[in-house]
């Protein structure tokens, strides 16, 4: 703007040259020179300019790509950053499934130690929450109906025999298994009603050596009438003692199960829980069975009463050589299967009044027998009950 103003002074100045030298065209001409040269002037200072306005720009863009690889820079080291989070995140989650694997694992221990009947379901014997509608109840049921493997059977007697080691149970040394007196230990026999039978658990752990496989004695409890029959016969109750082991991080269960019926006198230990611990039996497992001695037990259900009208005393065969053994399942829900069973043929007696103070707990809680369905029965020493 200055620049040209000064140009204009000039050409009013050549004009004021021309008037004065009085030749008119000459005047204009010397302005429109005046002006031509002041706009090369202006042309080439602005040419000029522009260059360095040019330069400017390079240095600009110089300046733009030292930035842009800056930035660049930065975003690259954001974006590692950003993945070093990533790593730990996935670090921390794997960190996190470890534990709630270890969790888990806790949960299943805690779940295996729940007594296998114990839990009251709405489940029961007649009706509409009978045996003929376990499968609809829960979902956790569907083998009661479904099973292809389930319990209790009829065991006819056209069998294939075998020859299969006698039953022992093995007692821990340190744990007598024995309460001698009622409140003497808080581990060993608590007795309860679970809704369905007559439970007594914590025996001191008894083991039970069956196909190569060593199971520990969790409970044994009642069911009358009998639930599995021979030839078609029902016994008067059957008792069912519990035992599992851990086989390759699965559990499996074993059941012996003794028959009585009704006859002169009950065993000891029959007199002991009917008589004094039935009429106090709660839900609750925590009183103790009193005075209950498991080697008395063992003793009395692995042999069996010997019949008084023996034609030969050879002929009884004592049930821990004489037994039959079969694969089922539980006999109640959630009905699970790979049970391996032990029916024991010789019945123990027990006296009508005993056999009522059971019945009066429980009730009728037995289910009716299932189909073999192909599965092989083992007769185990002969002698047929
Ligand atoms: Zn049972």
């Amino acid at each position: 703007m200055e620049r040209f103003e000064a140009c204009t002074a000039h050409a009013n100045a050549a004009g004021w040259e021309g008037r004065r030298w009085g030749r008119g065209r000459g005047a204009i001409a010397a302005t429109s020179a005046a002006l031509l040269l002041c706009l090369v002037v202006l042309v080439s200072i602005g040419g000029r300019k522009t260059s360095v306005l040019q330069e400017e720009g390079t240095d600009s863009k110089m300046e733009a790509a030292e930035k842009l690889a800056k930035w660049s820079k930065e975003v690259n080291d954001l974006e590692a950053e950003v993945k070093k989070f990533e790593v730990e995140a996935n670090e921390k989650a794997v960190d996190e499934l470890v534990h709630l694997a270890k969790v888990k694992d806790l949960l299943n221990q805690l779940k295996d130690q729940v007594p296998l009947e114990a839990p009251p379901k709405p489940w029961s014997y007649e009706g509409a929450t009978g045996p003929d509608h376990w499968a609809e109840l829960s979902s956790d049921y569907q083998l009661c109906g479904t099973g292809q493997q389930q319990s209790p059977i009829n065991i006819e007697l056209d069998l294939q025999q075998a020859s299969l080691p006698s039953l022992g149970w093995v007692l821990p040394k340190d744990n007598a298994a024995v309460t001698t007196k009622t409140g003497d230990s808080a581990l060993a026999g608590r007795e309860f009603y679970n809704g369905h039978t007559f439970e007594v658990e914590s025996l001191g752990s008894p083991t039970l050596l069956l196909g190569g496989v060593t199971y520990t004695l969790e409970q044994f409890h009642f069911h009358t009438p009998s639930e599995h029959k021979v030839a078609g016969r029902h016994y008067d109750m059957e008792m069912h003692f519990v035992h599992s082991a851990m086989v390759d991080g699965q559990k499996k269960l074993a059941v012996i199960a003794a028959f009585f019926e009704v006859g002169d006198n009950s065993p000891a230990f029959v007199k002991q829980l009917f008589e004094t611990a039935l009429p106090s039996v709660s839900s609750n497992p925590t009183a103790l069975a009193p005075n209950l001695d498991f080697r008395g037990i063992a003793q009395e259900v692995l042999v069996g009463t010997v019949p008084t009208k023996l034609e030969s005393a050879n002929e009884f065969v004592p049930n821990f050589k004489n037994y039959f053994q079969y694969t089922g399942s539980l006999t109640t829900p959630p009905c699970t299967e790979g049970v391996t069973w032990v029916v024991l043929k010789n019945p123990v007696d027990i006296t009508a009044a005993d056999l009522s103070a059971i019945q009066n707990l429980e009730g009728k809680n037995s289910r009716p027998t299932q189909p073999l369905n192909g599965r092989v029965v083992l007769d185990v020493g002969g002698s047929t009950p």
